[in-house]
């Protein structure tokens, strides 16, 4: 069993190096070169994240493996090729795409993401599932990250691959991505366990948002302290740090984040009028289920205090909310 997980790492890693070498040196690459010129990747970025390329060919990748022994049946299930639907063969799952492999928290190579240079769609292809790629399970930039959450004692957690390596590239190291699907519960336990204190910073599109709020029920049920970071003008991390520097991206966590409650608190207000009474009771009713989950009392009652400011009730009759809840899913 183990000998069987060292074997795809050792051929992950294998593909990786094909395809960084054909970045770097290939004449195929000059188009994917230029992409990330164009993008701002610096070669010191290219060369820590091991970017690369897989060729437009249909058998690059499989032609260069089946040299070195592999079986096209073992590349499919590694989720490198892919079966033709008609007649025989195989053909490589990834072409025409600058790679990005993934790493899980002992450096080894467990699956890869492709982005297509132009707008063409999918934008990005991921691995499938395999005996080695979990998605729900690891998180991108983890193995580069450690050391800087460790330090800072939180972690902050954005959407794609180039908002990890953006961040990277400009010092901001502390920061890991979802692989695109939506938070884990194991990647929040995970988190915890290397920072409890946890920064969501998704993009600030509608998707985002929705992504944000379930992210948030999943955070705290994890046992993270966990704020919101919202980029303005509907940006994400990456394209923040490009126009306005990285400073721009810390002092909007450092300074311009929401508690869990504050970031529940304004969405509610979107939603409901906040100036009637039905309006308060809707927002209240969503808050609950948050509050009675806080941890600490002091906080607990803190974020009481915020709501019952923000919403003009007294902090009495919302305990008393609370507590019909409680009673209600005892
Ligand atoms: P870019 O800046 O390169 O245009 P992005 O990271 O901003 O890309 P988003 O559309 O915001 O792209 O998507 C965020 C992340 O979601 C991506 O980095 C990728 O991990 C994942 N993702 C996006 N589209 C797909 C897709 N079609 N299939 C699988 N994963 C995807
Ligand atoms: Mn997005
Ligand atoms: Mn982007
Ligand atoms: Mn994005």
């Amino acid at each position: 069993k183990l000998r069987q997980r060292e074997k795809a790492y050792r051929l992950n890693e294998l593909v990786k190096n094909f395809y960084h070498y054909i970045l770097l040196n290939h004449d195929i690459a000059a188009g994917a070169r230029e992409y990330l010129l164009k993008r701002g990747i610096d070669r010191a970025t290219i060369e820590k994240f091991q970017l690369g390329f897989a060729p437009p060919g249909w058998d690059s990748l499989l032609g260069f493996l089946q040299k070195r022994g592999y079986s096209p049946d073992y590349l499919e299930a590694q989720g490198l090729v892919t079966k033709r639907s008609t007649g025989t063969g195989y053909y490589d799952r990834f072409r025409n795409r600058v790679m990005f492999p993934i790493w899980d928290h002992k450096n080894n190579v467990i699956g890869f993401g492709g982005r297509v240079l132009d707008d063409s769609l999918p934008k990005y292809l991921n691995s499938p599932e395999t005996s080695v790629f979990n998605k729900s399970k690891n998180l991108y930039g983890i193995n580069f990250a450690i050391p800087a959450i460790r330090e800072q004692e939180h972690v902050v957690i954005v959407e794609g691959y180039m908002d990890v390596i953006t961040c990277h590239q400009y010092g901001v190291s502390n920061v890991v991505a979802s692989l695109g699907t939506a938070m884990t519960r194991e990647q929040g336990k995970i988190l915890v366990r290397y920072a409890p204190n946890v920064y969501i910073a998704y993009d600030a599109d509608t998707a985002g948002v929705a992504a944000t709020l379930r992210g948030l029920e999943i955070l705290q049920d994890a046992g993270c302290r966990v704020k919101v970071v919202t980029i303005p003008d509907g940006k994400d991390p990456d394209e923040l740090i490009r126009k306005k520097g990285p400073e721009s991206f810390t002092r909007l966590i450092r300074e311009g984040s929401k508690s869990l409650i504050e970031y529940k608190l304004a969405k509610g207000m979107e939603k409901f009028d906040c100036n009637t009474i039905e309006g308060k009771i809707g927002i209240v009713g969503e808050l609950i289920p948050n509050i009675i989950r806080i941890p600490s009392e002091i906080e607990r009652e803190e974020q009481i205090k915020l709501i019952s400011t923000t919403l003009g009730i007294s902090s009495h009759s919302l305990w008393g909310e609370i507590k019909k809840y409680q009673q209600k899913f005892r």
